[in-house]
């Protein structure tokens, strides 16, 4: 028999923040039954993978890893999207024990019983238990860094016809506000800085006494953080009072990440996407109106089945009018199970590449434009660590959540305003102006140096 206090565990995560801050309760669960985290796989007994199934790559690539790991004897854990979508009864090769997104309550309890000779009968547990929400380890979980990210729902009810996230996920299901008040309180004790409010649709949060925006409300009167940022909003569910609740608070940054898929009201439609072209613009512009500095980014795909040049064209045209800071790009993907994977699609994948070269050459002059504007400007930066390219210099984001390379090579956690004296590339080139050595005199920060 092994015993718990000398198992060692190793945790790779795949796909979206969802999955980090899940990977992070489960880590804080092991460890708070007995079990001890290692910096590399090769280190550890167990290996757990957090798998992601928007995609078909990114589906093999947390399925491939476990199977390598297998093959050195290790023992494996399949967590995430890929483990929920498969049944019950299934055997998956090179996986010892998969938990669906609902069932990871079970983890400590059911890894220990494997490791004693008792496999459960079904190996892929699928149940709802509500996630780690039956359990007070988010409100035990130790920070590790100054920037933390914090669940406020989970699941989707949308339905949008290319997702599979409605059925890895579930239903739509909001933690009740009180909760996540105290897991912030408890992070901010520990010197986090930053927050990130996480959920599929956050706009459409309500926990049967509270709405996003009174959410967002509550947040900002009874903590003390520099940024709290959400995502994702539904470009449908977001509204004006949470852009009031934004635009009166200096915590909740004007950072909006609204998904736009595709600028064809007619592709929008076959997406069940719940807007139109003309109403995603309008959203746009009353974010601009009430938040004149906002940031807005976005998720596009391309080649989803039955597009057209001209509906391609819609696509750019939204582009241009609503100016995004930044834009993720991708090939629409088809995910076995969804609606869409039963779409006839007859554009070739030669159409697709190129649509999608076209569609990031645009974002990026665009966002090119976006950052020039920025030049001669004060800002506040986090530093996060060291320019990739140039181990002389920093980077760090602002409360628009642009990363800038920060002239002079700063400890990750410092904070300052700096001037943007260049644009290289999608990168302000920020010439450090003030050191704020405490964050409590954020509230007397002033970016007009
Ligand atoms: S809103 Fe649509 S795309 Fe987003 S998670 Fe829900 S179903 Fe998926």
């Amino acid at each position: 028999m092994i015993k718990t206090k000398k198992l060692k565990f190793y945790i790779r995560t795949f796909g979206c923040q969802m999955n980090v801050y899940d990977s992070r309760l489960v880590s804080e669960s092991l460890k708070l039954s007995g079990f001890e985290e290692v910096n590399t796989p090769e280190e550890a007994d167990v290996i757990l993978s957090n798998t992601c199934s928007v995609r078909q790559k990114a589906e093999e690539r947390g399925v491939k890893f476990l199977r390598d790991y297998k093959k050195q004897g290790k023992i494996t854990v399949m967590l995430g999207c890929v483990a929920q979508q498969h049944r019950r009864d299934q055997v998956l090769p090179g996986v010892d024990l998969a938990f669906g997104t609902r069932s990871y309550i079970l983890l400590p309890q059911y890894i220990m019983g494997y490791l004693n000779g008792n496999a459960p009968e079904n190996r892929i547990l699928g149940e709802d238990f509500g996630l780690l929400e039956l359990t007070d380890t988010p409100l035990k979980r130790r920070a590790t860094w100054i920037q933390e990210y914090v669940n406020i729902m989970q699941g989707c009810d949308n339905f949008c016809s290319y997702c599979i996230v409605p059925f890895t996920r579930g239903r739509e299901i909001s933690r009740p506000s009180e909760h996540i008040l105290k897991e912030l309180i408890n992070l901010q004790k520990q010197g986090v800085v930053e927050v990130t409010l996480l959920g599929q649709n956050v706009n459409s949060y309500f926990d049967g006494k509270r709405q996003f925006y009174q959410l967002l409300d509550l947040l900002d009167k009874e903590t003390e953080f520099l940024r709290i940022r959400f995502t994702t909003s539904h470009p449908r569910d977001l509204t004006y009072k949470v852009l009031r609740v934004i635009a009166d608070s200096t915590r909740i940054t004007d950072w909006i990440h609204l998904p736009l898929q595709a600028g064809s009201t007619r592709i929008l439609k076959k997406m069940r996407r719940g807007y139109t072209k003309e109403e995603y613009i309008e959203i746009a512009n009353m974010i601009r109106e009430v938040l004149p500095e906002a940031t807005i980014t976005t998720d596009i795909m391309v080649g989803f089945p039955g597009e057209t040049d001209e509906d391609f064209e819609d696509t750019l045209d939204v582009v241009r009018k609503v100016k995004f800071d930044h834009a993720f790009t991708f090939i629409y993907s088809p995910r076995p199970g969804t609606r869409a994977a039963k779409l006839k699609d007859d554009t070739s994948n030669e159409v697709k590449g190129k649509r999608l070269r076209i569609l990031i050459e645009e974002v990026n002059r665009i966002a090119h434009i976006q950052r020039t504007r920025m030049i001669s400007k004060f800002y506040d930066f986090l530093v996060e660590g060291e320019s990739r390219k140039d181990k002389s210099l920093s980077a760090g984001r602002n409360r628009g959540f642009i990363k800038g390379v920060i002239l002079g090579n700063y400890p990750p956690g410092t904070y300052l305003i700096g001037k943007v004296i260049d644009v290289k590339g999608l990168a302000p080139i920020v010439q450090p102006v003030k050191i704020i050595d405490k964050f409590e005199i954020y509230n007397e920060l002033t970016l007009s140096v």
